[in-house]
């Protein structure tokens, strides 16, 4: 039976800095470059149609540039086990190689049973970084000059005209498992999302790092312009479009700014708080504090189910009354993005105000952020959600960022223009509407009449919540050890 290779495909689609390619283009053995959708994992109640066009049209690119090199990619609609078992009755797998990856439960336990099948059949399974992430790490020491380290190693560009593919004929059984045909809703082109592959990233890079950068710090928590000045890369990073490093590298042939230092940091994050979560995945599934774990139990006993499904409602639909909130709200359903600081303001609202389930707004958020990257999304969420017990806390009010971060209300008019009507003081808000300004204007939606909740009694009965619990003895006890795993120290 034939040697072959295989390059395994998961959230790196792109040619450059891809050292599963160069890999298997050194090994001179024939290699399948292969991609799954795999049903599955496409059950996982994380994932939104929106994020599978990413990836169609991100492998659509990719499939374009490898047949300018004679290189073709499979892509096949089956779990990768399958695919395995299927590929060993006609071949003999030599290698596997493909990049880590750091996501939610149901790709952890696929890996798992990758990882498995590949002992039970010798197969060898080569897996690479992408990220400045330590495997199995749980302290947090030397972390900083790792990630130094790793930034800047030498990019691993593939000698793709040294590649050998392996094309299967036609009739070749194999080919049964190929994706015949995609269901068409991933198919639909929507000018309002970010279009992926590798091609619009480094159109979207080349933009920023040549323009929009120079304006970086004094956009990037304004829910509109953030759109058009901050880097707009996440959703690159996400699915591999981009190599974090390779960004790096062309950052740092820019002169220093305190613009390029702000971009530098986040860049950091990333990777920081990947770290976070391969170090601690059951943060999936739980408060990071244990302790928080009881609070909420016997808190959320205390609560009305059924109200709180209307309040679950009125926020996941951009119904509260508040019109930041839900211009936010519909900004995210309709394009698949809002910025840091609005996304801070969303769980803000959600976990402290509207005390709902911060599972349940970790997995309407990670449904509709088209850069969901569970490594950065679950860190985040506890964090904003306070259930580190170390964190700062932050109860944000959604009319002060309201009033700074959209004073023109420019934002809020295109996401909620039933208000456009007002004037500027009633688009933030407009409850405030008198009875002479009620006849000057037309019909006020009742929601903006009467909001959801009262801000002021929310905010107060979530500081006196939130602050008990910080200062328990039993969310205290944690602390020190969840310090040692968090928190990077140098050296
Ligand atoms: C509750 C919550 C959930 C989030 N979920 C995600 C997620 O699923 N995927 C995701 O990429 N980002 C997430 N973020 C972080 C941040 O909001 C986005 O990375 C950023 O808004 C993307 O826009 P940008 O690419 O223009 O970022 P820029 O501001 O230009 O930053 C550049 C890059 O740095 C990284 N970055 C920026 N901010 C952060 C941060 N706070 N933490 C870690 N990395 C950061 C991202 O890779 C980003 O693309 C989340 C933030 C919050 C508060």
């Amino acid at each position: 039976m034939l040697s072959i290779n295989l390059v395994w495909l998961k959230r790196d689609l792109r040619l450059e800095d891809h050292a599963p390619l160069a890999q298997a283009s050194i090994s001179g053995l024939p290699t399948l470059i292969c991609y799954c959708f795999e049903p599955n994992l496409l059950l996982d109640p994380h994932l939104h149609d929106s994020h599978q066009r990413f990836i169609v049209q991100s492998l659509t690119d990719l499939s374009q540039q490898l047949k300018r090199q004679h290189l073709s990619l499979n892509v096949f609609w089956c779990d990768m086990v399958t695919l395995l078992e299927e590929l060993d009755k006609h071949f003999v797998i030599e290698h596997i190689f493909s990049h880590e990856e750091i996501g939610v439960a149901s790709t952890f336990a696929r890996d798992k049973a990758v990882a498995s099948w590949c002992r039970q059949h010798q197969v060898k399974w080569q897996e690479f970084p992408q990220f400045a992430v330590q495997r199995g790490q749980f302290g947090r020491k030397g972390w900083s000059k790792f990630a130094d380290d790793f930034f800047d190693q030498a990019l691993v560009q593939p000698q793709l005209h040294k590649l050998k593919c392996l094309t299967l004929p036609p009739d070749h059984p194999i080919q049964q498992l190929k994706c015949k045909q995609l269901p068409s809703r991933w198919l639909q082109a929507n000018a309002d999302y970010q279009s992926g592959g590798e091609s619009e990233a480094q159109k979207q890079l080349n933009h920023f790092l040549d323009s929009a950068i120079s304006k970086y710090c004094f956009h990037i928590s304004k829910p509109d312009t953030s759109r058009l000045f901050s880097s707009r890369l996440s959703t690159y990073l996400a699915y591999g479009n981009l190599s974090l490093r390779s960004v790096l590298h062309r950052l740092k042939a820019l002169p220093s700014s305190r613009h390029r230092s702000a971009f530098y940091s986040r860049m950091r994050w990333h990777c920081h708080f990947v770290q976070k979560f391969e170090s601690d995945c059951r943060i999936e599934f739980e408060p990071l504090n244990p302790a928080y774990t009881r609070l909420l139990a016997q808190h959320q006993q205390t609560l009305n189910p059924s109200q709180q499904q209307e309040y679950f409602e009125a926020w996941a639909s951009g119904q509260t009354g508040y019109p930041l909130i839900d211009a936010c709200m519909r900004s995210l359903l309709r394009t698949g993005f809002v910025n840091f600081r609005m996304r801070s303001m969303l769980v803000s609202v959600a976990c402290h105000h509207l005390q709902l389930d911060w599972k349940q707004v970790a997995i309407h958020l990670a449904r509709h952020f088209l850069d969901f990257e569970p490594g950065i999304h679950y860190p985040q969420i506890q964090m904003q959600a306070g259930l580190t017990g170390f964190n700062t806390l932050r109860i944000y009010n959604p009319i002060q960022q309201s009033l700074k971060q959209d004073a023109q209300a420019h934002f809020i008019s295109e996401y909620v223009p039933e208000l456009n009507d007002f004037p500027l003081e009633l688009r933030h808000q407009p409850w405030l509407i008198t009875p002479m300004e009620a006849q000057m204007f037309s019909d006020l939606p009742e929601v903006y009449a009467k909001p959801l909740f009262d801000l002021t009694e929310t905010g107060r009965s979530a500081r006196e919540r939130l602050w008990a619990w910080r200062n328990s003895p039993e969310v205290k006890a944690s602390v020190p050890k969840l310090l040692r795993n968090q928190v990077s120290v140098n050296g």
